[in-house]
């Protein structure tokens, strides 16, 4: 799960790290009754769970109370790569400060904790890692012993930090493998980390993503919103369907992780050749795979307003594919109108003539069956990309 900035300083903040003080606005008036509190030209800033808002205008300084107001009614409903900004974090602005970035991430190429210092913080540090690498240190940590002082200080000084800041920097750095450490994270980033002129430190962006596998043992519920993706996750978890939703075009169901594990592959390859369609989602509809089951995941799928063309991947096992085919027979009765793009059909194993027999006999003008899993994702790339 992403935090958005507001959630992310409020981590940061229990674990002792300096954040600017402020708080979130949904409305222009509240942003004004922040400002008028914190007495102090504030900066107003997109909630959104992306990046790049200073770019796209959802970061903005204002003098006082009524110049938030203002900004924040600019800001408020601001798109920024298709997220809406439903808030805004209205912060009491820092002056003159030098901006340096730090993250830890899972490195799952080397299979480790990475962390990452840079002296050039405040733009894109992929753009720094391309550019000016000397000034990008990056350092494997192990996750059973952790990141002390003495690796945090390591880490200041070859990311090329000004020696006077590298101590107090060092001890923001541990701070901060405290918040991936304890709150369970998979990715800590601060950009920009801030040095003032008086030498603070203080984290003036924040960004976490927050293992999913570890809530259990957290009270992290309060961050939950279900925005990341229009709430399609929240809505599959209710009715216990194993979805996760992608950004592409191509709707997938299959049964059992590995094959539509598969079947995303095949398809992203065949989307190769049809503008570089993808798929919009994993979803596993497991052993059973009843006529409910299917109407349920088709019902999400297809509210996912990305999806264009659907690929139903079914091996029959000991639920033959007769019974698979009168389940999506169901499902798009059950569906009605709702069965708005094409749905190509991909059955084999157990009683798999049988099967396609049972959709060729319902004739759904939605449906095609295909025999061959590559020529089903052929085929749903082609009419997602039409
Ligand atoms: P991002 O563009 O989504 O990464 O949003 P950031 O929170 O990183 O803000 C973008 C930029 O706005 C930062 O790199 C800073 O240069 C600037 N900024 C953020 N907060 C302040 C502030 O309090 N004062 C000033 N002067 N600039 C700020
Ligand atoms: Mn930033």
């Amino acid at each position: 799960m992403d935090l958005y900035e507001y959630q992310a300083k409020e981590l940061f903040a229990r674990h002792g790290i300096s954040v600017p003080p402020g708080q979130v606005a949904a409305t222009p008036q509240e942003a004004r009754s922040i400002a008028a509190e914190l007495r102090a030209p504030v900066v107003i800033k997109a909630q959104v769970k992306t990046g790049g808002r200073g770019k796209a205008g959802g970061v903005r300084l204002a003098p006082g109370p009524s110049a938030a107001e203002d900004e924040a009614r600019r800001i408020l409903g601001m798109d920024i790569k298709g997220h809406t900004a439903h808030t805004v974090l209205v912060e009491k602005a820092t002056g003159g400060f030098e901006e340096y970035y730090a993250a830890y991430l899972v490195d799952r190429a080397d299979r480790t904790l990475l962390a990452m210092v840079s002296s050039e913080g405040g733009m894109d540090i992929e753009e720094v890692a391309a550019t000016k690498p000397e000034a990008l240190a990056r350092m494997p940590i192990d996750a059973a012993s952790g990141l002390d002082l003495e690796t945090a200080r390591l880490l200041a000084s070859r990311a090329g930090l000004p020696e006077d800041v590298q101590d107090a920097v060092a001890a923001t750095l541990v701070r901060l493998w405290e918040v991936l450490v304890e709150e369970d994270a998979l990715l800590v980033e601060v950009n920009p980390l801030a040095c003032t002129s008086d030498r603070r430190v203080l984290a003036l962006d924040g960004k976490i993503t927050l293992d999913a596998n570890a809530a259990f043992r957290h009270d992290h519920a309060a961050f939950a919103d279900g925005s990341d993706d229009g709430g399609l996750e929240a809505r599959a978890r209710a009715k216990h369907l194993n979805y996760v939703k992608l950004d592409g075009q191509v709707g997938v169901i299959g049964n059992g992780a590995g094959l539509v594990m598969s079947t995303l592959d095949v398809v992203a390859y065949a989307g190769e050749r049809f503008d570089g369609v993808r798929p919009a989602n994993f979803l596993d509809i497991g052993g059973g795979a009843s006529a409910q089951v299917m109407a349920d995941g088709l019902e999400i799928i297809l509210s996912d307003p990305d999806v264009r063309a659907v690929l139903v991947n079914v091996f029959g096992g000991i639920t033959a594919c007769d019974a698979v085919a009168n389940g999506i027979v169901t499902a798009l009765e059950v569906l009605g109108e709702g069965a708005r793009c094409p749905i190509v059909v991909r059955l084999d194993g157990n009683n798999a003539e049988l099967g396609r027999e049972i959709l060729g006999d319902a004739g759904h003008p939605m449906v095609r069956v295909v025999t061959t899993m590559d020529g089903a994702a052929e085929l749903v790339a082609e009419l997602a990309a039409a």
